[in-house]
């Protein structure tokens, strides 16, 4: 029997119109938002609506061997849900129920569900879902769970993980686990919810999640602070972050203040080496948080400090932050990347960024969760042009070398996907390696779900 009918068979398994090979629709599935130009073509696409299309898929595949790539929303700038030539890309995007429980303060949410609707739906009842990658109005929920998504508030509420009471996951021979459940505290047997949060597609698919929600916190109070000096923003955050827990604390760097001002011109001042953004949402507490910051932004040379408690300029406030993306995409192609160092190497880093940007001839600007000491270095070039690409790809490379020559990681929130998968051998404990080699091979022994990501 031969792959083509060998497909048929599956598609008779699965819902009306789940399965495609129509060669115009696999050309839209074989890249993510890494646009791998090397990106595979895939056999097939399944737009799974049930438990059971998934179920059917990966029975299929792990019969015959076949790779199997699952995919929420296609937003991994990582290569996570990159395409693999004469693989199977398991689609998500047509599983998107959302209900809420408000008595339990529970989301139960299927995987295709963007993450902007969950928190939509959560605000109805008056409650909140926080983890908020900057993605959050694109990508899926159960692609965050994937790769355990974090994002400028989870300085105060913690990432994706934190949120994950349990889920569904139907395992690469079809067998459906139910891990977790709808309490916080219930730990029955090893904590398996959490080793399926963040594990890229490698050990599992997942079909529905059950999420913690909170009460909705009240109006954010908003501060921006610019500073001659790099050194000197990331001093004040760091005195910041010792004394309380804002909701959010970016900064910026000279760079990306630049090319903010270039899209939004809301005069900011392109002078600065730093601009520093914080929020707090603490309510009663907010004007003295907002008090303490600027005391601290004031101390450490701040040129300039404005706060605002109006949640409409507040917005505005916040708006370089993500005015870079939107910048660049109007010139050609953004790569968002991260890294993380101790915060006090922050200068160095940042400043060895724009050193490497001018070396290799390629635009990079820089901007940081300052808490969380994580830094998206965002490199920008013009479409079709192969060696700005090369250029940026020479610069992201050394960018890597920095982070890790200052103590750092090269693999924070973005996950590791296809990309950063070759840099985990030399950065994990051999012991860990052979640990993560096992868990894979016990749980997807033909080595079928997302092969090429991930495990080291
Ligand atoms: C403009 C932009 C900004 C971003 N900002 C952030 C940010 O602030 N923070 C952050 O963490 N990330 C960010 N990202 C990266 C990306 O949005 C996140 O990694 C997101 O969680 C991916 O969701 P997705 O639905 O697009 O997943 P995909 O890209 O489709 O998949 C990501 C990974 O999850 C796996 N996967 C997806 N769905 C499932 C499932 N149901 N079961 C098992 N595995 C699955 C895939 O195999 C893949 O390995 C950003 C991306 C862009 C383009």
């Amino acid at each position: 029997m031969d792959t083509v009918d060998d497909l048929d068979l599956l598609t008779q398994r699965l819902s009306p119109g789940a399965m495609t090979t129509d060669p115009d629709l696999l050309q839209s599935y074989r890249q993510d938002w890494s646009f791998d130009p090397a990106a595979g073509t895939p056999v097939a696409v399944v737009r799974a609506s049930t438990a059971s299309d998934v179920q059917e898929t990966l029975c299929f595949a792990d019969s015959r061997s076949i790779s199997v790539v699952p995919r929420g929303a296609g937003t991994s700038v990582v290569g996570g849900s990159t395409a693999i030539d004469g693989a199977i890309t398991l689609s998500l995007e047509r599983m998107r129920s959302i209900r809420i429980d408000a008595s339990s303060r529970t989301a139960i949410v299927e995987p295709g569900a963007l993450t902007n609707d969950v928190k939509a739906a959560a605000a109805k009842e008056g409650l909140y879902y926080p983890p908020d990658p900057s993605s959050f109005e694109i990508c899926s929920i159960g692609g965050n769970a994937a790769t355990n998504a974090g994002g400028p508030c989870c300085v105060k509420y913690g990432v994706t993980s934190d949120y994950i009471l349990g889920m569904t996951v139907v395992l690469a021979d079809g067998s459906i686990a139910e891990l977790g459940g709808d309490r916080i505290k219930d730990t029955p047997g090893l904590s398996l919810t959490k080793l399926f949060v963040g594990s890229e597609g490698t050990l599992g698919v997942i079909t529905e999640l059950t999420l913690r929600l909170i009460p909705q916190p009240p109006t954010p109070h908003t501060l921006v602070a610019f500073f001659p000096l790099m050194s000197e923003a990331v001093t004040a955050a760091r005195d910041i972050t010792n004394r309380t827990r804002p909701s959010e604390l970016e900064i910026l760097d000279n760079a990306a203040i630049k090319v903010a001002e270039e899209f939004l011109r809301m005069e900011l001042d392109t002078d600065a080496g730093a601009l520093l953004i914080g929020r707090s949402d603490a309510g009663n507490a907010a004007e003295a948080e907002m008090e303490l910051m600027r005391t601290h932004c004031e101390k450490r040379g701040a040129s300039a400090v404005f706060v605002t408690d109006d949640h409409h300029e507040g917005e505005l406030f916040i708006r370089p932050r993500y005015a870079v993306y939107e910048a660049f995409e109007q010139k050609g192609v953004v790569i968002g990347d991260d890294v993380a160092v101790p915060i006090d190497k922050l200068p160095e880093l940042t400043d060895g960024i724009a050193d490497i940007a001018n070396r290799n001839n390629t635009t990079v600007v820089s901007y940081t969760h300052a808490a969380d000491e994580l830094t998206h270095p965002v490199l920008n070039y013009p479409v079709a042009d192969e060696a700005a690409a090369a250029s940026a790809a020479a610069a992201r490379r050394e960018i890597y070398d920095l982070a890790r020559a200052l103590g750092g990681t090269v693999t924070t929130e973005y996950g590791v996907g296809q990309h950063k998968r070759g840099n985990l051998s030399n950065a994990l404990d051999p012991v860990v390696v052979k640990l993560n080699r096992a868990i894979k091979n016990a749980v997807d022994p033909n080595n079928i779900l997302n092969p090429r990501v991930l495990i080291p």
